[in-house]
């Protein structure tokens, strides 16, 4: 399957156009591509798409679910229905002489399969989205955290119902419980059949006599609560944390929504992380990188021992194994690099002077020749460190 294109691209508007835009410029594409006017054989399909487009961005429920999780979020929880369902089309087309227009209802057939009005059966509750912070530590070591989320629920006095307790909610007698009252309306592009909620029972199909005090007889509250959220060791910045059910809850007793945790990792003072890896840059004399020595190195699992070879050239890394970020979801751990760096001093004591003067007098005049002499020397210790 080809991927879906993207519906801002479609309609041809930048991402932060607001409503007007969005319709302008999807007025303009309709109006090419309507098929009664376009005959061209794709015509129809390109109609299709872009008001499939229309209909999610004109629509600020559907447009924050496209911004936030793309047509995956789309797909998941709206039908067709909902989502040609949600475009005025007479609107759209008002104002347009219907010259040279024939032929009716054909794409709006198609749209809304011949169909009268769409009964509102359960809905599955909007996904959430919670920003999460953490440092480096936390996602090394994994962390329990708690999350304050304001959230609409499914109120527990009247289970959802909407109705006082002991009572039950009636069919509506004017939508007979279908909430949507059918009209055939004629347009410059024949007969179509608009729907609209049914304004006696609110486009619920069901009429509440006692409404529940604890709802007003919504049915839904909306309270803070406290979430506990697992972060597993090893997580990484942008990683999604899906916590099945803990979104809003669902209408007319339909399914809750899903809360996604967006992580993010604040940077770190020292530490840069790449991939399972972690690397530090450690500053040492040159003292240090020509005798070796043993140093203490800050790691995300506390400062551990670490031996610098004799003869370290400046800039090599050397390797702490099983040092680093643990494996998501696996075993072992990444390791810590650590890239040495020798530090030229600037300022040198009398009796530092005296010393380097006395070694510069006996130093070979080549540092390359001796380099490459001790090249083989200084990888073995390495390899050996390792
Ligand atoms: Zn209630
Ligand atoms: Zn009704």
């Amino acid at each position: 399957m080809p991927t879906k294109k993207d519906y801002y691209e479609i309609i041809g508007v930048p991402k932060d156009s607001d409503e007007k835009e969005i319709k302008k410029a999807y007025r303009k594409l309709a109006m090419k591509y309507h098929p009664d006017r376009n005959k061209e054989p794709e015509a129809e399909e390109k109609f299709k798409d872009i008001s499939e487009a229309y209909g999610v961005l004109s629509d600020p429920e559907k447009r924050k679910q496209y911004d936030r999780f793309g047509h995956a979020g789309i797909d998941a929880r709206y039908s067709q229905e909902d989502i040609f369902g949600n475009i005025n089309f007479e609107d759209i087309f008002s104002g347009f002489g219907g010259g040279g227009v024939g032929g009716g209802g054909s794409v709006f057939e198609t749209f809304f399969g011949g169909r009268g009005g769409v009964r509102r059966g359960p809905e599955r509750g909007s996904d959430l989205r919670y920003d999460l912070r953490i440092s480096l530590e936390d996602a090394a070591t994994g962390i329990e955290k708690k999350a304050d989320v304001m959230r609409t629920e499914t109120c527990d006095v009247c289970k959802g119902t909407g109705a006082k307790p002991g009572t039950t909610p009636k069919t509506c007698p004017y939508c007979h419980g279908a909430g949507q009252i059918s009209q055939a309306r004629r347009t410059p592009f024949g007969q179509f059949i608009t729907s609209s909620p049914c304004s006696h029972c609110g486009g619920t199909g069901k009429i509440i006599k006692s409404p529940c005090s604890s709802c007003n007889g919504r049915g839904r509250v909306r309270r803070p609560g406290t979430l506990s959220i697992h972060v597993p060791a090893g997580i990484g910045s942008g990683d999604r944390i899906p916590l099945r059910g803990k979104g809003e809850a669902g209408v007319r007793g339909g399914p809750p929504g899903d809360l996604y945790i967006f992580v993010h990792i604040d940077p770190h003072p020292v530490f840069k992380r790449d991939g399972n890896d972690i690397l530090y840059e450690l500053p040492i004399h040159f003292t240090q990188a020509a005798l070796g020595d043993d140093v203490l190195v800050p790691t995300l699992h506390g400062d551990v021992r670490m031996k610098i070879p004799a003869g370290t050239q400046s800039g090599s890394t050397l390797r702490l194994r099983g040092k680093g970020m643990p494996k998501l979801h696996g075993l072992g751990k990444g390791d810590q690099l650590v890239k040495v760096g020798v530090v030229v001093p600037t300022h040198l004591s009398a009796r530092e002077r005296e010393l380097l003067t006395e070694l510069q007098r006996i130093e070979d005049k080549n540092p390359a020749k001796g380099e490459k002499k001790n090249k083989g020397i200084f990888e073995k210790v390495k390899d050996a460190f390792a």
